[in-house]
């Protein structure tokens, strides 16, 4: 799961910035949960081609500090994915149906 922190449209290319949605990672050596951000950088997975305009995503990942003195990896990155799994998240498009989409109420209209 990842959000959008922000989107700059000032250059010719429309840039997106997006991280991981969560406060911390799981070491992959060690499988010890961590929130401290060691450091982070930006990552460009994909150029997305638009209509009539590029754009760019920029994918935030942190690097983290593993909690376990003893965990020869020290510091690991998170694992992000992107692009996003197919379809959107369970639940997502359902609770807010469009009330446009509903049509009108059954029954009515058939009345002499
Ligand atoms: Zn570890």
């Amino acid at each position: 799961m990842v959000e959008v922190i922000r989107v700059e449209t000032s250059n010719p290319a429309v840039r997106v910035e997006i991280r991981a949605i969560g406060a911390g990672a799981f070491c992959p050596g060690c499988e010890a949960w961590s929130e401290r951000v060691h450091s982070s950088y930006l990552r460009f997975p994909a150029d997305l081609p638009s209509v009539g305009r590029r754009v760019v995503l920029a994918l935030r990942v942190r690097r983290f500090t593993c909690p376990d003195g003893s965990c020869p990896r020290r510091t690991f990155v998170e694992q992000v994915q992107w692009p996003p799994g197919p379809g959107p998240a369970p639940g997502a498009r359902r609770r807010h149906p469009h009330p446009l989409a509903r049509g009108p109420p059954a029954g009515r209209g058939d009345l002499p």
